[in-house]
C-alpha cells in the first residue's frame, strides 16, 4: 500500500478562546477572521482553549464554545489544545530562561504597580528575591534592543508605549499560575502558528510576546490584529461585561453580520441557506484589503 503523505500546509493559523463565557459577537469576529484568513491560504486552522486561569474559567464555557462554532460551520484541522494539559513546556521553558538569567522574581503588589502607571519600572531587578510569593518576571535587560513597535498586516507599523516596551513583565504569577504573554508564546511556537490573527484589544501585548520570541531566539509569527467590536469608545464586547451570546440555533445571520463588520459584505447572489455556503464565498472571496483599518467598530 502506497503510504502518500498529505502536505503540510505552510500557513498555521488557529482561534485561543479562553473559557471564561460563551462565545459573543467580539469572539466570532477573531474566531471567523483567523479561520477565513486560513483556510483562503490554503491553510491549518486550530482551535486551542486558553486555560490557564482557572479562577476566571467559567464551567462548561470551553464545550460550549466547541459547540458554537461547530453550528457557525468552523471546523477545525487537528485536536482542540488545552493550555491547562501544558504545564511541563511552560516549566521547561522558563527553566531554561532562568538558566540564561533571563528571570528575576518580583514583590511589587498590584497597588504599587497602578500607583505607577500599571508598569513595574522593574525596581526588583537587583534584589535577587526567592521565587516564593513573589511573581517572576522576564529580564528584558538583557536584550539588545527593546520591542517598541512591530509590523502588523491589517494596522501597518504598531508604535508601543515605550515605558510598557521597557518593562519587565511577568511571566510566572504570584498566585502561581503561567501568565498568557508566556503560555501564548510557548504554545504557539508549539503549534507551529505562521500567522497570529486576534482583535485589536491585544496589540498591547503582542510587543512583550515579540520580546520573548527574540529572548528564545525563535522568529515570532505575522500578526493581523482585527477590529475590536465596541458599544462605545473603549467599550469592548466582552464576557466581563456581559456581552450576550451569539444564537447556536440561528447562526446564519449573525455570521452575515459579522463577515459584513470585517468588511465582506454578501452580494445578493451567494447562497445563504447554509453556514458552509456562506464560508465558501467567504474564503474565495477574502482579502485583507477590504477588512477596515480600525482598532474600534462601534455596533
Ligand atoms: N485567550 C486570549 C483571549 O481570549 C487570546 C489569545 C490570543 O489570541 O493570543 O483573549
Amino acid at each position: 500500500m502506497s503510504s502518500a503523505r498529505l502536505p503540510i500546509p505552510a500557513y498555521r493559523g488557529r482561534f485561543a478562546p479562553s473559557p471564561s463565557g460563551q462565545l459573543h459577537f467580539g469572539s466570532l469576529i477573531a474566531a471567523l477572521g483567523s479561520y477565513l484568513q486560513a483556510k483562503s491560504s490554503q491553510g491549518f486552522w486550530q482551535v486551542r482553549i486558553d486555560d490557564i486561569d482557572p479562577p476566571r474559567e467559567v464551567s462548561g464555557a470551553a464545550q460550549d464554545i466547541l459547540q458554537t462554532l461547530k453550528a457557525y460551520g468552523l471546523k477545525w484541522d487537528g485536536e482542540v489544545s488545552y493550555q491547562s494539559q501544558r504545564n511541563a513546556a511552560y516549566e521547561n521553558t522558563l527553566a531554561w530562561l532562568d538558566a540564561q538569567g533571563l528571570t528575576y522574581a518580583c514583590a511589587c503588589t498590584r497597588k504599587i504597580i497602578k500607583q505607577r502607571g500599571g508598569v513595574s519600572l522593574n525596581c526588583c531587578h537587583d534584589k535577587q528575591l526567592h521565587l516564593a510569593g513573589n511573581a517572576l518576571r522576564i529580564n528584558l535587560q538583557k536584550k539588545a534592543k527593546v520591542v517598541d513597535h512591530f509590523s502588523d498586516r491589517l494596522q501597518g507599523t504598531v508604535f508601543l508605549n515605550n515605558l510598557e516596551a521597557k518593562d519587565d513583565f511577568i511571566i510566572k504569577r504570584k498566585d502561581g499560575l503561567y501568565a498568557y504573554n508566556l503560555a501564548v508564546v510557548v504554545d504557539d511556537i508549539e503549534q507551529g502558528i505562521t500567522e497570529v490573527v486576534r482583535g485589536a484589544d491585544l496589540l498591547d501585548t503582542t510587543g512583550k510576546q515579540i520580546s520573548l520570541y527574540q529572548l528564545l531566539n525563535i522568529q515570532p509569527p505575522h500578526y493581523v490584529h482585527l477590529p475590536v467590536a465596541v458599544t462605545s469608545p473603549g467599550q469592548k464586547l466582552s464576557k466581563q461585561n456581559h456581552a450576550l451570546a451569539i444564537d447556536k440555533d440561528n447562526p446564519i445571520p449573525t455570521l452575515i453580520k459579522a463577515l459584513d463588520f470585517l468588511g465582506h459584505k454578501i452580494n445578493n447572489d451567494v447562497d445563504t441557506r447554509s453556514c458552509a455556503t456562506i464560508l465558501q464565498w467567504a474564503t474565495k472571496n477574502w482579502s485583507l484589503d477590504k477588512i477596515p483599518r480600525q482598532r474600534e467598530i462601534q455596533i
